[in-house]
Protein backbone atom coordinates (compact mmCIF):
# COMPACT_ATOMS: atom_id res chain seq x y z
CA UNK A 1 0.00 0.00 0.00
CA UNK A 2 1.21 3.13 -1.44
CA UNK A 3 0.96 5.77 2.25
CA UNK A 4 0.09 8.98 1.44
CA UNK A 5 -1.22 11.78 3.12
CA UNK A 6 -3.39 14.89 1.35
CA UNK A 7 -3.03 18.26 3.10
CA UNK A 8 -5.64 20.93 3.22
CA UNK A 9 -4.25 24.37 4.10
CA UNK A 10 -7.12 26.06 5.31
CA UNK A 11 -7.03 29.78 2.92
CA UNK A 12 -9.40 32.32 3.03
CA UNK A 13 -13.01 30.83 2.44
CA UNK A 14 -11.45 27.61 0.71
CA UNK A 15 -8.43 25.51 1.35
CA UNK A 16 -5.23 24.45 -0.41
CA UNK A 17 -4.99 21.00 -1.22
CA UNK A 18 -1.61 18.94 -1.33
CA UNK A 19 -0.26 15.32 -1.55
CA UNK A 20 2.21 14.04 0.21
CA UNK A 21 4.02 10.22 -0.78
CA UNK A 22 5.20 9.04 1.77
CA UNK A 23 7.83 6.33 1.23
CA UNK A 24 11.84 5.92 0.23
CA UNK A 25 11.18 9.18 -1.27
CA UNK A 26 9.37 11.57 0.67
CA UNK A 27 7.53 13.85 -2.36
CA UNK A 28 5.10 16.64 -1.97
CA UNK A 29 2.66 17.19 -4.93
CA UNK A 30 2.13 20.85 -4.67
CA UNK A 31 3.17 23.07 -2.05
CA UNK A 32 0.12 25.72 -1.45
CA UNK A 33 0.78 29.07 -0.82
CA UNK A 34 4.08 30.33 1.33
CA UNK A 35 1.96 30.99 4.86
CA UNK A 36 1.29 27.44 4.57
CA UNK A 37 5.28 26.43 6.04
CA UNK A 38 5.00 27.58 9.63
CA UNK A 39 3.09 26.43 11.60
CA UNK A 40 1.04 23.93 9.14
CA UNK A 41 3.41 22.20 7.00
CA UNK A 42 5.98 21.48 10.16
CA UNK A 43 3.21 20.34 12.39
CA UNK A 44 1.85 18.04 9.42
CA UNK A 45 5.02 16.41 9.10
CA UNK A 46 5.50 16.20 12.60
CA UNK A 47 2.13 13.80 12.75
CA UNK A 48 3.67 11.65 10.19
CA UNK A 49 6.64 11.80 12.38
CA UNK A 50 8.96 13.56 9.03
CA UNK A 51 10.65 16.65 9.53
CA UNK A 52 11.02 19.55 6.79
CA UNK A 53 14.29 18.07 5.96
CA UNK A 54 12.58 14.78 5.17
CA UNK A 55 11.09 16.07 2.23
CA UNK A 56 13.15 14.17 -0.92
CA UNK A 57 11.64 16.49 -4.07
CA UNK A 58 8.57 18.63 -4.41
CA UNK A 59 6.77 18.87 -7.71
CA UNK A 60 3.92 21.12 -8.83
CA UNK A 61 0.97 20.71 -11.15
CA UNK A 62 0.72 24.03 -12.43
CA UNK A 63 2.83 27.64 -11.75
CA UNK A 64 -0.41 29.38 -9.90
CA UNK A 65 0.63 30.96 -6.44
CA UNK A 66 -1.75 28.85 -4.69
CA UNK A 67 0.35 25.31 -5.38
CA UNK A 68 3.93 26.93 -5.75
CA UNK A 69 4.05 29.16 -2.54
CA UNK A 70 6.45 27.25 -0.41
CA UNK A 71 8.90 26.31 -2.66
CA UNK A 72 11.49 28.07 -2.00
CA UNK A 73 11.08 27.74 1.94
CA UNK A 74 11.39 24.40 1.85
CA UNK A 75 14.49 24.09 -0.84
CA UNK A 76 15.87 26.82 1.47
CA UNK A 77 14.93 24.28 4.93
CA UNK A 78 16.20 20.90 2.89
CA UNK A 79 17.66 19.29 -0.09
CA UNK A 80 14.73 18.95 -1.69
CA UNK A 81 14.47 19.20 -5.34
CA UNK A 82 12.43 21.09 -7.51
CA UNK A 83 11.33 19.65 -10.82
CA UNK A 84 9.81 22.06 -13.04
CA UNK A 85 7.11 18.71 -14.59
CA UNK A 86 5.57 20.85 -17.47
CA UNK A 87 8.87 20.63 -19.30
CA UNK A 88 8.87 16.64 -19.12
CA UNK A 89 6.95 14.17 -21.02
CA UNK A 90 3.68 12.55 -21.45
CA UNK A 91 3.94 9.60 -18.95
CA UNK A 92 7.16 10.64 -17.64
CA UNK A 93 8.09 8.57 -14.64
CA UNK A 94 9.35 9.80 -11.30
CA UNK A 95 10.37 6.97 -8.91
CA UNK A 96 9.73 7.75 -5.45
CA UNK A 97 11.57 4.08 -4.72
CA UNK A 98 8.71 1.78 -3.78
CA UNK A 99 6.09 3.88 -5.73
CA UNK A 100 6.40 5.63 -9.00
CA UNK A 101 4.21 8.76 -10.00
CA UNK A 102 3.40 8.69 -13.89
CA UNK A 103 3.08 13.01 -15.31
CA UNK A 104 0.21 13.39 -17.33
CA UNK A 105 -0.40 16.62 -19.46
CA UNK A 106 -3.73 17.92 -18.17
CA UNK A 107 -3.79 21.69 -19.80
CA UNK A 108 -6.80 23.84 -19.74
CA UNK A 109 -6.67 25.27 -16.22
CA UNK A 110 -3.38 26.89 -17.41
CA UNK A 111 -1.23 25.48 -20.10
CA UNK A 112 1.29 24.26 -17.88
CA UNK A 113 -1.12 22.01 -15.65
CA UNK A 114 0.12 18.75 -15.17
CA UNK A 115 -1.53 15.73 -13.02
CA UNK A 116 0.20 12.84 -10.97
CA UNK A 117 -0.81 9.42 -11.25
CA UNK A 118 0.23 7.00 -8.84
CA UNK A 119 0.36 3.28 -10.73
CA UNK A 120 0.47 0.85 -8.33
CA UNK A 121 -3.12 1.90 -7.03
CA UNK A 122 -4.44 3.99 -9.31
CA UNK A 123 -4.39 7.44 -7.11
CA UNK A 124 -4.26 10.71 -9.19
CA UNK A 125 -3.60 14.08 -8.01
CA UNK A 126 -5.10 16.72 -10.44
CA UNK A 127 -4.74 19.98 -8.80
CA UNK A 128 -7.07 22.36 -11.11
CA UNK A 129 -7.04 20.65 -13.74
CA UNK A 130 -10.44 19.14 -14.34
CA UNK A 131 -12.61 21.84 -12.17
CA UNK A 132 -15.50 22.64 -13.91
CA UNK A 133 -17.42 24.63 -10.94
CA UNK A 134 -17.39 25.89 -7.75
CA UNK A 135 -13.69 26.93 -7.85
CA UNK A 136 -11.86 28.18 -5.10
CA UNK A 137 -14.20 30.93 -3.08
CA UNK A 138 -17.25 29.18 -5.26
CA UNK A 139 -16.73 31.87 -8.05
CA UNK A 140 -16.96 31.39 -11.37
CA UNK A 141 -14.86 28.60 -12.49
CA UNK A 142 -10.98 29.46 -13.49
CA UNK A 143 -9.54 28.50 -16.77
CA UNK A 144 -7.60 29.83 -19.63
CA UNK A 145 -8.59 27.30 -22.62
CA UNK A 146 -12.24 25.85 -22.83
CA UNK A 147 -11.12 23.29 -25.63
CA UNK A 148 -8.36 22.24 -23.80
CA UNK A 149 -10.16 21.61 -20.62
CA UNK A 150 -12.69 19.30 -22.17
CA UNK A 151 -10.07 17.49 -23.95
CA UNK A 152 -8.86 16.62 -20.51
CA UNK A 153 -12.03 16.26 -18.65
CA UNK A 154 -12.31 13.75 -21.40
CA UNK A 155 -8.81 12.26 -21.33
CA UNK A 156 -9.48 11.52 -17.31
CA UNK A 157 -12.50 9.80 -18.42
CA UNK A 158 -10.39 7.44 -20.86
CA UNK A 159 -8.14 6.35 -18.04
CA UNK A 160 -11.09 5.75 -15.38
CA UNK A 161 -13.25 3.93 -17.61
CA UNK A 162 -9.25 1.87 -18.61
CA UNK A 163 -9.63 1.32 -14.43
CA UNK A 164 -6.30 3.08 -14.35
CA UNK A 165 -7.30 5.72 -11.90
CA UNK A 166 -9.41 4.70 -8.42
CA UNK A 167 -9.36 7.98 -6.70
CA UNK A 168 -9.02 11.18 -7.40
CA UNK A 169 -7.54 13.83 -5.09
CA UNK A 170 -8.22 17.33 -5.57
CA UNK A 171 -6.55 20.90 -5.40
CA UNK A 172 -9.52 22.66 -3.26
CA UNK A 173 -13.39 22.24 -2.60
CA UNK A 174 -14.47 22.11 -6.50
CA UNK A 175 -18.03 21.52 -6.73
CA UNK A 176 -18.61 21.53 -2.63
CA UNK A 177 -16.76 18.25 -2.53
CA UNK A 178 -14.12 17.40 0.33
CA UNK A 179 -11.37 17.47 -2.45
CA UNK A 180 -11.39 13.73 -2.41
CA UNK A 181 -13.15 11.29 -5.15
CA UNK A 182 -14.04 8.14 -4.21
CA UNK A 183 -14.07 5.68 -7.50
CA UNK A 184 -18.17 5.94 -7.51
CA UNK A 185 -17.87 9.65 -7.60
CA UNK A 186 -15.47 10.54 -10.62
CA UNK A 187 -17.73 10.04 -13.59
CA UNK A 188 -20.17 11.90 -11.95
CA UNK A 189 -17.94 15.15 -10.99
CA UNK A 190 -16.78 14.83 -14.46
CA UNK A 191 -19.97 14.97 -16.40
CA UNK A 192 -20.61 18.03 -14.33
CA UNK A 193 -17.95 19.38 -15.15
CA UNK A 194 -17.95 19.22 -18.68
CA UNK A 195 -21.59 20.78 -18.37
CA UNK A 196 -20.32 23.32 -16.51
CA UNK A 197 -18.13 24.41 -19.00
CA UNK A 198 -20.89 24.16 -21.75
CA UNK A 199 -23.21 26.16 -19.34
CA UNK A 200 -20.37 29.03 -19.93
CA UNK A 201 -19.88 28.67 -23.09
CA UNK A 202 -23.77 28.90 -24.76
CA UNK A 203 -24.11 31.65 -21.81
CA UNK A 204 -20.78 33.90 -23.27
CA UNK A 205 -22.16 32.96 -26.48
CA UNK A 206 -25.79 34.13 -25.71
CA UNK A 207 -24.07 37.89 -24.81
CA UNK A 208 -24.16 40.79 -26.72
CA UNK A 209 -20.99 41.38 -29.12
CA UNK A 210 -21.03 45.37 -27.93
CA UNK A 211 -20.14 44.65 -24.13
CA UNK A 212 -16.45 44.93 -23.04
CA UNK A 213 -14.95 42.05 -21.64
CA UNK A 214 -15.03 43.32 -18.27
CA UNK A 215 -18.83 43.45 -18.89
CA UNK A 216 -18.86 40.25 -19.68
CA UNK A 217 -17.07 38.44 -16.99
CA UNK A 218 -19.39 40.52 -15.07
CA UNK A 219 -22.75 38.63 -15.88
CA UNK A 220 -20.49 35.48 -16.02
CA UNK A 221 -20.16 36.14 -12.43
CA UNK A 222 -23.50 37.40 -11.64
CA UNK A 223 -25.36 33.97 -13.59
CA UNK A 224 -22.95 31.59 -11.72
CA UNK A 225 -21.18 32.40 -8.81
CA UNK A 226 -22.22 33.52 -5.41
CA UNK A 227 -19.10 35.20 -4.60
CA UNK A 228 -18.11 39.12 -5.30
CA UNK A 229 -14.83 38.84 -4.38
CA UNK A 230 -12.31 40.68 -6.13
CA UNK A 231 -10.45 37.60 -7.42
CA UNK A 232 -13.13 36.15 -8.49
CA UNK A 233 -14.12 39.13 -11.03
CA UNK A 234 -10.56 38.63 -12.69
CA UNK A 235 -11.50 35.12 -13.11
CA UNK A 236 -14.16 35.47 -14.42
CA UNK A 237 -12.25 37.36 -16.89
CA UNK A 238 -10.32 35.00 -17.68
CA UNK A 239 -12.48 32.23 -18.13
CA UNK A 240 -14.51 34.83 -20.38
CA UNK A 241 -11.75 35.17 -23.13
CA UNK A 242 -11.09 31.27 -22.45
CA UNK A 243 -14.63 31.06 -24.37
CA UNK A 244 -14.27 34.01 -26.58
CA UNK A 245 -10.95 32.73 -27.98
CA UNK A 246 -11.67 28.84 -28.51
CA UNK A 247 -11.79 28.90 -32.38
CA UNK A 248 -13.69 25.77 -32.29
CA UNK A 249 -16.99 24.04 -31.76
CA UNK A 250 -17.02 22.82 -27.96
CA UNK A 251 -18.87 19.72 -27.68
ZN1 LIG B 1 -4.72 27.16 -10.43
Amino acid sequence: MVKHCYLKYPWGASWCGMLLFAGKKNILVDSAVEEAFSPFLKNSLAELHLKIEDIDLVVNTHGHADHTGMNELIRANSNAGILNCSNLPENYIIDGGDYQLQILHTPGHTGDSVSFLELSEGILFSGDAIEGSGSRFAGVALYENAGKLLATIEKIRTLYTQNKIQKIYLGHAYHGTCGILEKDEIIPFLELSRKMVLSYDSFIKGLSENLTLAEQAELLRQEFSVSESVLCKKSAEITVKAHINRGEQLC
